[in-house]
C-alpha cells in the first residue's frame, strides 16, 4: 500500500473479515480492533485484515455503530469524481435497460448499497434529481458526487433531501436545499405507465414520491375493473389513479395528510378522471376501518400500504401485532370473493414472516385467504445479492372468501 504510514486505516479484529469476504458493505464498530492515523468523519480509510492485508476502501463514521461503509474492493480505485461517475453510469444504464425512460420518467437512479454507493439514494423526476445522503461518507463526498451527477445528467436541477433521522446516528445535521439550478417550486410532473402524477420534491414524503410502488399500481390496475376500492394510507392517491384508469367503479382514498389528499384530487384531475368516482377522506385509517366494520360497509378491493411499523429489531414484535390487527380488520371489509392488496415496507419484516402475519389475520377474521400474487418493490430498486437488507417492500394480493 502506498503511503501506508499516513493513510488512515481500520484494522479488523481477528476473524471479522467474514462479512467483508461476502462483499457485505458494512463494518460494525465491534469488528474493528484498531484505528490508525485518526480519520475524520467521512474520510476514506483503508480496511486491513488483522494480519495487515489490504481488503477495501471505506468511509469512516466515528459516531455510528456502522463504523465504516465500503466504497470499493479494488485497491487501485480512488474515491473521486470519476469513481462516482462510473457507478452512476452503471446504475443509470440498468434503469435505461428496464424502462422506457421517456414514457416513465420518475425513476430511482441509485439505490444506495445495492448500486455500490452506500448511504446514497438518488431519484430522478423528469429533469429534477433528488439526492439523499444518509451516511458520513456520502455526506463528505457530496461535491464529487454532485459534479459526477451533472456529467451524467447535464442541465438537471438537483435538490437535497437529507432530512432523514438516520443521519443523526452518523452525527450529521438534517439538511435540505437546492444544490444546482434552483427552482421556485419543488413541484414536478412525472409520467408513469400513461399517468401524469404530481411529485413535490420539497414538501413530499421521502424524496417526494413512492416510486417503489409503480409495479404494484400496475397490478391493481389489472384487477380494478368495475371494483369499489378502499385505498388506505393513500398518500397522493396514485393507486387510485391507476385503479380508475383500469375501470374502477369508485375509489376512496384515506390519509391523515391534507396536502397528500389535495394532491390526490389534483392527480385525478390531471388524468381527466371522472371525479364523481373518487372520494378523498381525511381520517385515521385504524379508526375508520373499525367504523366501517361497525357500519357493515364492504369493498371489492382494499389496499393497505401503511408506513413502516418497525425501525429496529426491538420493535418487530409489536410491528407484527400492528400488521396482524390492521390486516384482520381490512379483510373483514372485503366482500367474499374480493381482494386485499397488503404491503409491508419494514425491511426487518421478512417475506415469510409477513405472510405468516397475514395468515394469522385471516384466522382471526374467520375468512379464507388465498395468496394469488406476490408483490415487491419495482426493479429500479434492485437488491444486491450481498445486501439482502435492500429488499424491504413486500406485498401480497389476497383473495378473500
Ligand atoms: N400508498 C402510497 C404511500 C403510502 S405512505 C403510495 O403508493 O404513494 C403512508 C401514508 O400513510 C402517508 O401518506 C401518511 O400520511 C399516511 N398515514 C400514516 N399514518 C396514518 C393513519 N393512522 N391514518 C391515515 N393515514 C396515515
Amino acid at each position: 500500500m502506498n503511503n501506508s504510514s499516513t493513510v488512515p486505516a481500520v484494522i479488523l479484529a481477528e476473524g471479522r473479515e467474514k462479512a467483508l469476504n461476502r462483499k457485505h458493505p458494512w463494518i460494525f464498530s465491534n469488528a474493528i480492533a484498531k484505528v490508525h492515523n485518526t480519520p475524520n468523519r467521512g474520510d476514506t480509510v483503508a480496511v486491513l485484515s488483522s494480519k495487515g492485508e489490504w481488503l477495501a476502501w471505506a468511509a469512516y463514521s466515528p459516531a455510528s455503530q456502522i463504523r465504516a461503509r465500503i466504497w470499493s474492493f479494488q485497491q487501485h480505485e480512488q474515491i473521486d469524481q470519476a469513481f462516482f461517475k462510473q457507478r452512476l453510469q452503471r446504475a443509470w444504464r440498468l434503469r435505461q435497460s428496464l424502462f422506457n425512460t421517456e414514457e416513465t420518467n420518475g425513476l430511482r437512479v441509485v439505490a444506495a448499497e445495492s448500486d455500490g454507493l452506500p448511504g446514497i439514494t438518488i431519484d430522478k423526476y423528469q429533469d429534477v434529481l433528488v439526492v439523499q445522503l444518509l451516511s458520513a461518507g456520502a455526506d463528505a463526498k457530496r461535491k464529487q458526487l454532485v459534479a459526477a451527477l451533472l456529467e451524467v445528467f447535464p442541465k438537471h436541477s438537483i435538490y437535497e433531501r437529507s432530512d432523514v433521522d438516520v443521519r443523526k446516528k452518523e452525527g450529521l445535521p438534517l439538511v435540505t436545499g437546492w444544490l444546482h439550478l434552483p427552482r421556485d417550486s419543488g413541484e414536478v410532473l412525472i409520467k408513469e405507465h400513461g399517468m401524469t402524477l404530481v411529485v413535490d420534491v420539497v414538501n413530499g414524503h421521502k424524496t417526494g414520491f413512492y416510486l417503489d410502488q409503480r409495479v404494484n399500481r400496475a397490478a391493481l390496475r389489472r384487477f380494478a375493473k368495475d371494483a369499489n376500492i378502499l385505498n388506505c394510507f393513500s398518500y397522493t392517491g396514485t393507486f387510485a389513479v391507476a385503479a380508475l384508469m383500469g375501470g374502477a367503479k369508485h375509489v376512496t382514498n384515506v390519509d391523515l395528510s391534507d396536502l397528500a389528499l389535495e394532491t390526490a384530487a389534483r392527480n385525478a384531475e390531471l388524468n381527466r378522471l371522472d371525479l364523481s368516482k373518487l372520494s378523498n377522506q381525511k381520517a385515521d385509517v385504524f379508526k375508520l376501518l373499525r367504523q366501517y366494520q361497525e357500519q357493515g360497509k364492504t369493498f371489492d378491493i382494499v389496499v393497505l400500504d401503511p408506513p413502516k411499523f418497525a425501525d429496529n429489531k426491538a420493535q418487530l414484535n409489536s410491528a407484527c401485532r400492528g400488521y396482524k390487527d390492521i390486516n384482520r380488520v381490512a379483510m373483514q371489509l372485503v366482500k367474499p370473493g374480493g381482494l386485499l392488496f397488503t404491503f409491508s415496507c419494514s425491511g426487518l419484516m421478512e417475506e415469510s414472516l409477513f405472510q405468516k402475519v397475514v395468515a394469522d389475520a385471516a384466522l382471526d377474521a374467520k375468512r379464507d385467504c388465498l395468496f394469488i400474487e406476490r408483490l415487491q418493490q419495482d426493479s429500479d430498486h434492485p437488491v444486491a445479492s450481498f445486501y439482502p437488507e435492500g429488499y424491504y417492500l413486500k406485498g401480497l394480493i389476497c383473495k378473500i372468501y
